[in-house]
């Protein structure tokens, strides 16, 4: 017991701390230090920590506290746009007008022409229009607030007819039937999941009908004896019969990906001239901006989802709104959006490019990691539910034995490494690293 009155004083190590006063402020070091010495007290080691034993230990603890969980990350997956990785990266144009912002006061509801009030989604409504072909358009949190809002508003207490084939989950408790019921509609399911007829939409048409759906099978296929009723047609069948034709388009895009060897995925301005009265899409998947959720259509329906108090609940804030115009800006100017998008320049990105950075980094990281790496050809993917039975042909290094202590290893780097571990193997797919200082750099952080 005796030797527990050599420990020193909160107040005499705090004398010592001046460092890590200005680092972390005296209140959080007084309080590491508090909890170190009574866990010493507790459970004394032999020998005792010495005064500097003791703050190295204090110092780790609040480094360790001061480190953010939501660092910067390698994404090294080989999916792009990776949901738990936080999905689109921005380009430049995007950070720079988010930036601004958040410095300095915008003229977010603000009319300078008038000097009366304005509109938030004035900002965003030209572009959308131009760039989709549509009457009108509003902005929300996200793709599911976008699905949630236009059905609460079309639908409510009414039922949304949909096909059996197409009610998705999109993980992370976007399941198309309970959006319905949380936007107070009946879900009205119609065919099989693999064959819906034009005559099982006709059919289910009644005085309780509030609109028609088509959702984008984002994130399966059904293949094989299958049979849909494409959209124009749903669209002509919902209009005989008065009511609004929707489509959920999950990703969209804005652009027809074939002009960077990519499949084709459907575009937004297609499904508006295909008839839809109102088409929803993600601001953070394919289109490569923040998260936001576009509802673009005809203007009386537009009209009447901004006047629904869930779209005040659901609105977008000005920083987002800022980054999503600067985004869409980009647009007008294709021939240069694989430079400037992050998420095109990624999907992009050459094979035999990716090889090479992979051959001239492998040496290098086995040297700094003292294990086994191979280079492998892979299999990248979009992710975030687009084209999601369509892979790019992408490269990756192969790190061996003990692939799942490598990850955890990887995970506790100061810039965290995320790969994947197949086939025995910790694979790195190099499709998303920025650059071969990046990779090197976080190894040897
Ligand atoms: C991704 C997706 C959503 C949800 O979009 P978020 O932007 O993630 O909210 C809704 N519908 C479909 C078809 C999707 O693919």
């Amino acid at each position: 017991m005796s030797g527990l009155r050599a420990l020193p004083s909160v107040d005499r190590l705090l004398g010592e701390c001046g460092a890590l006063i200005d680092a972390h402020g005296r209140a959080s070091v007084t309080e590491a230090l508090r909890t170190a010495l009574a866990e010493i007290r507790r459970d004394p080691p032999q020998p005792l920590p010495d005064a500097s034993a003791i703050l190295r230990a204090v110092g780790n603890v609040l480094a360790d506290q001061a480190r953010s969980a939501l660092r910067p990350v390698l994404n090294l997956t080989g999916t792009v746009l990776h949901t738990n990785l936080g999905r689109a990266l921005l380009a430049d144009e995007a950070i720079s007008a988010a930036v601004a912002a958040m410095q300095a006061p915008a003229a977010l509801e603000f009319d300078l022409d008038s000097g009366g009030r304005g509109e938030r989604d004035s900002h965003l409504r030209g572009l959308l229009c131009e760039l989709t072909g549509a009457e009108d358009a509003t902005v929300v949190n996200n793709n599911a607030s976008a699905v949630l809002i236009v059905l609460n508003t079309l639908a409510r207490g009414r039922e949304a007819v949909v096909s059996r084939g197409e009610l998705i989950e999109i993980g992370g408790a976007f399941r198309m039937p309970a959006i319905m019921e949380q936007a107070g509609c009946h879900l009205r399911e119609v065919g099989t999941t693999n064959r819906t007829h034009a005559k099982d939409y006709r059919e289910a048409i009644g005085p309780e009908t509030g609109l028609l759906m088509k959702v984008h099978t984002s994130n399966y296929r059904i293949e094989g004896f299958t049979k849909e009723v494409p959209a124009p047609e749903l669209a002509g069948i919902a209009h005989e019969a008065g009511l609004p034709m929707v489509n959920d388009l999950g990703s969209g895009t804005l652009v027809d990906l074939r002009r960077w060897g990519l499949s084709p995925e459907p575009t937004v301005a297609e499904a508006v001239a295909e008839g839809a009265d109102v088409v929803t899409f993600s601001g953070d998947k394919l289109l490569g901006g923040p998260q936001a959720g576009f509802i673009v259509g005809r203007r009386e329906i537009i009209a009447k989802i901004n006047k629904n108090p869930l779209k005040r609940a659901l609105r977008m804030d000005k920083i987002r709104i800022a980054a999503t115009e600067a985004t869409l800006r980009l647009y007008r100017d294709p021939d240069r959006l694989a430079e400037r998008l992050p998420t095109l320049r990624m999907l992009s990105r050459p094979e035999a490019e990716i090889r090479a950075q992979a051959e001239r980094l492998a040496p290098l990281v086995a040297g700094l990691l003292g294990c086994q790496v191979r280079v492998i050809p892979c299999a990248s993917q979009i992710g975030s539910g687009a084209l999601p039975t369509e892979t790019i042909p992408s490269a990756a290094l192969a790190l061996t034995p003990a692939p799942e202590a490598l990850a955890e290893r990887l995970r506790g780097l100061s810039t965290p490494i995320i790969g994947r571990i197949h086939d025995g193997a910790l694979i790195l797919d190099l499709r998303c690293l920025p650059g071969d200082a990046a990779l090197l750099d976080a190894l040897r952080g």
